[in-house]
Formats: C-alpha cells, structure tokens, sequence
C-alpha cells in the first residue's frame, strides 16, 4: 500500500507549531515512517506538487497566499490548519482591529507609502479555502497531532473536543481563577489543552477558539455571579478572538 504523501507549508506565523512537531523527536520517526514527507520547508530541502495531505501553519495576510493557499487546496486531498494562527488569524488578526493605514505607519515608520509594502486584513485558512480538519491552539499539543494524524491514517475521524476547557480545569482539581479576579475565558473555550494555562495560574486567553454551542447562559450567570458584564470578559476575548463570531 502507498503510504500518503503529505506536504507541510507555513505562512505568517512564528513556526512554533511546527516546532512542537520536530520536537516530538523519536515518536515523529514512528509518525514519518508511516507517512511519505515530501515537503517540509522547516525540516528538508525536497518540495512536490504532489501530496495527499497539506498541513497548514500561519495565517494569511497577502494576496499571493490566497493563490498559493488556493493551489495547495486544489492539489491536497485532505487539507489540515495547524495552530491558531492557521485556524482563527491568531495574534496576526489583532492588526484587524485597528485602521490598516495606521498598522502600516506603526510598522515601517516612515518607509509605510513605499508600493510594496501591503496592508491587507489577516486572515485564517478557512476564510480562503475549505479545510477538513484544525489542530487548534497556540502552540498546539504535540499529543493531539499525534492522535489526529493517527486516525487519518486508519481512516477514522478525529476526536477533537467540543467542550470547554472547564471541563478539564475542574477534572484536575484546579481552584477557579474566577475566584481571584481573573476572567479566565475557559467556559466558553474548546478543551484539548489539559487546561494549560489555568494548571499554571494564567486564565485562558482563547487560543483554542470558541466551542460552537457555547452554554452563553450559564456563562453569563457566572459574569453576574462576580459582579461583572459580559462587556469586561469581551474584553478579554481580543487576543485571539479578533473578528471571530461569537454569541455572547
Ligand atoms: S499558533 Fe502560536 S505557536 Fe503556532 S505558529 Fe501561530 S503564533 Fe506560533
Ligand atoms: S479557572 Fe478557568 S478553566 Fe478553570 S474552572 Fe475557572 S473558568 Fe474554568
Ligand atoms: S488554557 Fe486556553 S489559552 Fe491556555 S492553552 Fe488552553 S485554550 Fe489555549
């Protein structure tokens, strides 16, 4: 049986998800040896127009990422957005909230009028092209791409949570960092992560991206329950939910 081929691409990111790869060192030669990498720009010289699987980092800010992205998709049968930055814009997208011109000007200063410079809204892969599965997270969890490459190669969906990262916070024993004032978006954030950062006393900030039926209710019983509205924890939601739908 022909092993498939699969292509890695990255593009406005900080490559750090691809990094969670390279360092799962011995279990990805399990991994590699069960696939045919013909493209990995991060790891080898070799490049294919020819692949089974693309797997996308980076969000897309320039018109020549649409149409690379656009090739890629109509090349790949299955194509997978890696990290936060690929599945909701990332931190990238905070630039979308402010007036592109003014982005332009903080950025180069005073070369911002040169011509090749763009000025562009970022955008997350699935705002260009259909993408059939995301690996979420900033960066994302070795184990999980683990897991999902696994179950495509035995042809079965992956598992990928659909409940918020409560779940796990609470199933570890952590106290509720709402209980000293920090406004900890892990109601309404997917799970996957093992409650990463409230196991370590930071709030969730969302890199994960929303769950899709978020329980809202319940969310705003417990904004009022400390006193707060639920503009404080929109507040919140910024860092990696910049032009994201939500329902709150
Ligand atoms: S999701 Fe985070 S770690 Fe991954 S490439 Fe983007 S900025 Fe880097
Ligand atoms: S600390 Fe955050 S993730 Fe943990 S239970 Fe409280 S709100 Fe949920
Ligand atoms: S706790 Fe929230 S911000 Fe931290 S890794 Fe998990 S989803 Fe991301």
């Amino acid at each position: 049986m022909n092993k498939p081929r699969v292509a890695v691409f990255d593009f406005a990111c900080c490559e750090g998800c691809q990094l969670q790869i390279v360092n799962l060192e011995e279990q990805i030669l399990d991994l590699i040896g069960a696939v045919n990498v013909v493209e990995w720009r991060e790891a080898m010289s070799e490049q294919s127009h020819e692949y089974d699987i693309a797997i996308i980092e980076g969000s897309i800010t320039r018109p020549e990422d649409e149409e690379k992205l656009w090739l890629i998709r109509s090349r790949a049968k299955i194509l997978i957005a890696l990290g936060a930055c690929a599945t909701l814009g990332g931190i990238n997208k905070l630039k979308n909230n402010f007036d592109l011109n003014d982005v332009k000007k903080c950025v180069y200063g005073k070369d911002a009028s040169k011509p090749h410079l763009y000025t562009e809204l970022t955008k997350a892969v699935d705002e260009v092209v259909e993408v059939d599965y995301k690996i979420h997270g900033c960066p994302i969890e070795a184990k999980e791409f683990i897991s999902i490459i696994r179950s495509l190669l035995i042809g079965k969906k992956p598992e990928i949570p659909e409940y918020p990262v409560c779940v796990e916070c609470k199933a570890k024993g952590n106290p509720c960092l709402w209980e000293y004032g920090q406004l900890c978006l892990g109601p309404i954030i997917r799970a996957g992560c093992n409650a990463r950062c409230p196991s370590a006393g930071h709030r969730c900030y969302g890199c994960r991206g929303y769950i899709n039926k978020p329980n809202v209710e319940a969310a705003k019983d417990v904004i009022e329950k400390y006193g707060l509205s639920v503009e404080d924890l929109k507040s919140k939601m910024v860092l990696f939910g910049s032009r994201q739908d939500n329902t709150l």
